[in-house]
């Protein structure tokens, strides 16, 4: 045990993103009982002057629009679990009924994505033919391959070509902005790999699901492989809950301030900001993009740093687009569509923000469309001028959607590195980022490029790496 009379542990977390500040107070928050004579020193570095990373909510003459992501399933317990910690409960936003309703672009037309077997004979977004090979996915045999396949194989394998096209690759760009031709199965949704893995097929995997909820007495809500659950946010905006953290953290976050350089200093770490000012360290987590933790931990992990700084990043441009009651734009009726690639259109898709959450993020009677464009394929986007990103979307939701009214608010965000892209090879990657403490005790690497995409995924590895920091404390730090 840390003898607390003479020390007080002190954890150094890199990145104020949702990762990294939800570590840090969920660390600080394990360390109280551990250490109650000073707690632990918990320091979040984050280089830029706001704290919440890709999680960003700008409220501006009456809209609330989200730079980054838009909310988190609710079908998954990790951010609720944070949520309920931070007493936040009240402040949930889950999303209206009607935002079932999701919609692909196809030949000139919005297609609602079916929900059920009659929905899905009557779906002109698939052909006869295309439906008949989905069906045929029970008869498929299961991967027996030692590599990781690739999204797209695995959808052509598995649903057919069409199915691919139309279905996966929307969803693939909706999730990720990504390239399924190049994309890690096993990475990018590794539920659904496990489900061919252990039940021999998706169709299987649904039925023995399905059964097993109804001998337990529960209620099945979505398919194996549907996204499942409702879109869940707050009322002020997704950040409500990285401005939490941080209030809570309080002067633990220190913000214009990013790591520089990580060393090994006896058993912790000497942690060089980018000021030059260097800090001592327990432990360090770093919880900041692939590209920047690679800089940053190439004196300690030389090997797997080098891969972090090769790990791709999609570009996006994030178009919000408001129209005021008496523009004549009528609100839309669901959560929004995705095109898939095949339609060559110049926008990932388009969410029907005001008709999402109801009231509260537009004006009353206002419409608010957020506009979501660039991806893997579409690289181009990052060389694009604001004008040129801001004549696309209007141009694009005037052909899919009818919408022609001049908006009476715009505001436009760039990532030049949005999502980090899951391809071939990652969950290799991903499985030497798990064992990182084994091989330098004290250190954890997280963050959306690694251990999964949303902010749930987030969570979960900021809960689990939280217990894991305290632990290592708690223990005493082992020989090097
Ligand atoms: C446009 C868009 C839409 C999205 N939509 C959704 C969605 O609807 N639902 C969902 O679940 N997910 C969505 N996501 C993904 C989600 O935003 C991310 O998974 C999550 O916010 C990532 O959090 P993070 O803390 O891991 O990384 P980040 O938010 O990227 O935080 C990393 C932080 O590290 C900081 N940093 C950089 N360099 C250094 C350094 N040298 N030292 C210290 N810190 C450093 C950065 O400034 C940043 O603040 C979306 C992402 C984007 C871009």
């Amino acid at each position: 045990m840390t003898d607390e009379r003479t020390h007080r542990p002190r954890v150094v977390i890199a990145g104020g993103g949702i990762s990294g500040l939800a570590t840090g107070w969920l660390v600080r928050e394990a360390l109280r009982d551990a250490f109650p004579l000073h707690g632990a020193e918990v320091v979040v570095l984050e280089p830029e002057r706001r704290p919440g990373g890709k999680i960003w909510t700008v409220a501006e003459s009456g809209y609330r629009v989200e730079a980054g992501p838009n909310g988190f399933l609710d079908s998954k317990p990790w951010t609720l679990d944070l949520v309920k910690r931070l007493g936040l409960d009240a402040e949930l936003l889950r999303s209206d009924a009607a935002a079932r309703k999701r919609y692909i672009y196809l030949n000139g037309e919005l297609h609602r994505l079916p929900e059920n077997p009659p929905m899905f004979l009557k779906s002109r977004l698939l052909t006869w033919r295309g439906k008949l090979r989905i069906v045929a996915e029970l008869w498929q045999r299961p991967y027996r391959g030692e590599a990781e396949e690739t999204l797209a194989a695995f959808a052509r394998r598995r649903l057919g070509e069409e199915a691919y096209r139309r279905l996966l690759d929307p969803m693939v760009m909706g999730v990720f902005a990504g390239n399924p031709e190049t994309m890690s199965l096993r990475s990018a949704f590794p539920r659904i790999f496990e489900l061919e893995r252990d039940y021999g097929g998706l169709f299987k995997a649904m039925f023995r699901l399905a059964r097993e909820k109804r001998r337990r007495g529960e209620k099945s809500e979505s398919g194996p492989a549907g996204p499942g659950g409702a879109l869940t946010s707050f009322n002020a905006g997704l950040d409500a809950i990285t401005g939490e953290l941080a209030a809570r953290l309080g002067d633990g976050v220190r913000l214009g301030r990013g790591v520089a350089q990580v060393a090994r200093n006896g058993r912790g770490f000497a942690v060089t900001l980018d000021d030059g000012e260097t800090l001592a360290a327990d432990a360090f987590v770093s919880a900041a993009p692939a590209d920047a933790a690679g800089r940053f931990l190439d004196g300690v992990l030389p090997d797997l740093a080098a891969e972090f700084r090769a790990l791709p990043y999609s570009p996006m441009a994030v178009v919000a687009l408001g129209f005021a009651p008496g523009r004549g734009v009528a609100a839309p009726d669901g959560f929004g569509f995705l095109a898939p690639w095949t339609e060559r259109r110049d926008i990932l898709g388009v969410l029907w923000s005001s008709s999402i959450f109801p009231g509260r993020r537009a004006p009353d009677g206002g419409v608010l469309l957020t506009v979501m464009m660039g991806g893997a394929r579409r690289t181009d986007i990052a060389g694009r001028t604001d004008a040129e990103v801001l004549a696309d979307a209007r141009r694009e939701v005037a052909a899919t959607m009818g919408v022609t009214a001049e908006p009476d608010f715009v505001k436009i965000f760039r990532w030049d590195r949005a999502i980090p892209q899951y391809n071939v090879g990652h969950w290799t990657l991903r499985t030497r980022v798990e064992q990182v403490p084994d091989h330098v005790p004290g250190l954890w690497v997280v963050g959306n490029a690694f251990h999964g995409i949303g902010v749930n995924d987030c969570c979960a590895a900021a809960l689990r790496t939280a217990a894991a920091v305290a632990a290592h404390l708690q223990a005493g730090r082992p020989e090097p």
